[in-house]
């Protein structure tokens, strides 16, 4: 027998409760029936994205809203600024230069944060900047962002934009895409959002709705605006993911139900527990400055095969954690603590990661990470 735990950062366990709606017969996607859930959907989004402004729900993974960002609101030859600090910041660029924008960025060591202060610099030196493009967890490294800093500096320039990829830090913790000045926010249904992948999710700002009317670069299938005016009427200019949006409605009284300030906090406490667990382990945390609490990332000791532990372990044990990618392929092991995770998967990840590291012929003393967590739930539970 092989009983499986997902505990990468993307894809994430899906509940039950959504298997199974999502399970239900299709229905038609221009009907009132489909209207009356997406009407739902759109206004339950809001609060976790911490907007008054519509949250649009694009079928495509998270790549396609950030791709979306950019062709809406931006020129050939407009000047953007990235936050180049992992594979997700990278992405910006490929995305960027691909559509002509003159890319500079700020290039940063894997694991370490951007300071807001390195923003302002380059704003200072380039004032013609047109937009600010970040990830605020930058899940390749697990390390997040000062994305509040960062909005109060780029909210006092009209000409230029934040655009935030918020993918694995919308329902991680609390965001409050107007009160900080975020211009472009953007998430997917596979992290947090406890769904298979396949939605993406963008909200802009007035002030992005205004660039849109100045963007060239041709686009048809991500047409914003075109998708907006839609929106407004609950229903999509294209055909909808409309099984992934009848979990979404699902997903969001699971969500509501426990509380959304509950829902961060359960992030917060499972991301404390894994990361000290796993320094009482012996690990050193890959996030320097500050850890994303969507997931933790270790370095593995010099030598051992990260690559060949993370396959025996999803193989054999059934466990699936996440490697390095890039250069830190192989060097390093992420752990998840996004979506439908509580205190006992991270428990459970801590127990396997202590069995599995031992039988690797790592010296981990067992228990060790479990007494650590299990110290820090004991006063938690039913959060
Ligand atoms: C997962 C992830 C993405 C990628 O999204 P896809 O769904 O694979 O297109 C982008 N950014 C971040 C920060 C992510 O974690």
């Amino acid at each position: 027998m092989l009983k499986r735990y997902l505990l990468s950062p993307g894809p994430t366990p899906v509940p039950e409760k959504v298997l199974l709606d999502m399970a239900m017969p299709m229905i038609h996607h221009r009907t009132s029936e489909f209207s009356n859930i997406f009407k739902e959907v759109r206004e339950g989004l809001k609060p976790i994205f911490g907007t008054r402004q519509d949250v649009l729900i694009l079928a495509g993974s998270g790549t396609a809203a950030m791709e979306a960002a950019v062709v809406n609101t931006l020129n050939e030859g407009d000047k953007v600024l990235v936050v180049n600090a992992g594979k997700f910041g990278k992405r910006w660029v490929e995305i960027a230069t691909t559509y002509g924008l003159d890319v500079i960025t700020i290039d940063i060591e894997w694991g370490r944060s951007v300071k807001p202060d390195q923003v302002e610099s380059k704003l200072i030196a380039h004032p013609e900047i047109k937009a600010v493009l970040v990830q605020a967890s930058e899940t390749s490294t697990t390390a997040y962002h000062p994305i509040e800093e960062i909005g109060k500096i780029v909210s006092l320039r009209d000409e230029t934009l934040l655009i935030v990829d918020g993918i694995t830090s919308v329902g991680v913790y609390e965001t409050k895409m107007d009160e900080w000045g975020i211009d472009i926010l953007i998430t997917g249904s596979q992290k947090a959002f406890m769904l298979p992948p396949g939605l993406a999710l963008i909200a802009l700002s007035e002030k992005a709705w205004k660039f849109t009317e100045k963007s060239r670069i041709p686009k048809f299938y991500l047409n914003l605006k075109k998708e907006r005016k839609s929106q407004l009427e609950n229903t999509t200019s294209w055909t909808p993911a409309v099984s992934l949006i009848i979990g979404l409605k699902s997903v969001l009284e699971i969500m509501n139900k426990e509380g959304l300030p509950n829902v961060y906090k359960r992030h917060a406490l499972c991301a404390e527990a894994t990361r000290k667990g796993l320094m009482a382990m012996g690990f050193e945390l890959l996030a320097k400055d500050i850890p994303s609490n969507s997931a933790t990332g270790i370095v593995l000791p010099e030598g051992f095969d990260g690559g060949k532990f993370v396959k025996l372990m999803r193989e054999k044990a059934g466990l699936t954690f996440a490697g390095g990618q890039d250069h830190l392929k192989g060097k390093i092991l992420r752990v998840s603590h996004l979506g439908y995770h509580d205190f006992f998967d991270t428990i459970i990840a801590l127990s396997s990661l202590e069995i599995g590291f031992s039988q690797f012929g790592l010296k981990v003393e067992l228990g060790a990470g479990v007494k650590v967590a299990e110290e820090i739930f004991k006063n938690h539970l039913g959060v």
